[in-house]
């Protein structure tokens, strides 16, 4: 591997950086094996354990792709990001932060007993299942192809494309969703959903069955850098105080109890799912020495290994690797 150079002032081409990472995808690519694909949604053991790649998207458009670049994967908890997003833009910020709090759990994302055991009076934060099974059931419409339009149209804004549902994951999920419908009937119970709780489980196994490809990610990861504005237009797609609230939660709970640790060691705001994906999202910062992508950038990772927390292992470490190199944390 090519060992870490501290400056990087000399000609920061895109070719140049380009290598780089080629090589750096290709090392961690061993670290796959640390990992295992998720099970518990049976689809999703179809995915290649051995899948690394990256995409980074600058902006000032530069763009270096590497690895495995082409290969769609569903959003699963990256569709938490969106999905409260929307909430925010359809009912308002304050109303969603009055139902859904914004402190990290420090439990798996599929927890139940934390809720019991600590009398909660509402779900810790959106980008757990509890949080996101609540938001689903605020968000507004009748059927859960009407609650996830939004979703839909902020992601054709970002993307330029309407995305797909995978219907297999989606059904897969439906079907092997007991935990889920566990914590479902507990948010019932104690009166947190909004609405009816058969459409807040569609909508949101739906949501989690979007499919997207790194670039993708990347796109959501620049706007949101970019405090939700469309850089190549100028355009707001989300308002500055959702897209600034929706970047602490990410840094804070956005790999579920492992956001300490990948706040602490890589330091940017990202949020991971199940099926292997990450999306993180890089301001612009200020340093001293010229570094690369230090006006901010959108990262889109996929790695379908996951470590024990549910997050991509060899993902993580690349993110870990690249972030250090170039300087990315937001401190
Ligand atoms: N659909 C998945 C679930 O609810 C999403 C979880 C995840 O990506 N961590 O279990």
């Amino acid at each position: 591997m090519v060992q870490g150079i501290a400056n990087w002032n000399t000609g920061q081409t895109q070719e140049w950086l380009q290598k780089y990472v080629d090589d750096w995808v290709a090392f961690y690519r061993k670290h796959t094996n640390d990992g295992e694909v998720a099970s518990y949604i049976p689809v999703l053991q179809q995915a290649d354990p051995n899948d690394l790649g990256i995409s980074i998207i600058g902006r000032n458009g530069m763009s270096i792709r590497s690895g495995d670049t082409e290969i769609p994967f569903t959003l699963q908890s990256i569709s938490k990001v969106l999905s409260f997003i929307v909430a925010c833009m359809e009912r308002g910020i304050s109303y969603m932060l009055d139902r859904v709090d914004v402190e990290p759990s420090g439990e798996a994302f599929n927890s139940i007993m934390h809720l019991e055991m600590r009398q909660v009076e509402k779900p810790f934060n959106p980008l757990i299942n509890a949080g996101a099974i609540t938001v689903a059931s605020i968000l507004p419409g009748k059927t859960s192809d009407k609650r996830l339009e939004p979703m839909f149209q902020l992601l054709e804004k970002i993307l330029g494309y309407r995305p797909d549902l995978n219907v297999d994951v989606y059904e897969s999920e439906r079907d092997s969703s007991m935990r889920n419908r566990a914590i479902g009937y507990y948010l019932l119970e104690v009166g947190f959903l909004e609405s009816d709780l058969n459409i807040t489980l569609e909508t949101y196994f739906k949501q989690c069955s979007i499919e997207v490809t790194i670039d993708d990610l990347a796109r959501i990861g620049m706007v949101l850098a970019n405090d939700g504005m469309d850089t190549k237009t100028g355009e707001e797609i989300i308002p500055r105080q959702v897209a600034r609230i929706t970047k602490v939660l990410m840094l804070t709970c956005g790999m579920y109890d492992a956001s300490g640790k990948f706040a602490t060691y890589v330091g940017i705001p990202a949020k991971s799912g199940v099926s292997g994906g990450i999306v993180a999202a890089v301001p612009p910062r200020v340093r001293d020495e010229i570094m690369p992508f230090t006006d901010g950038c959108g990262i889109g990772v996929y790695g379908p290994a996951l470590g024990d927390k549910g997050n991509s292992i060899a993902g993580i470490r690349l993110l870990r690797h690249i972030a250090n190199q170039w300087d990315l944390s937001i401190f």
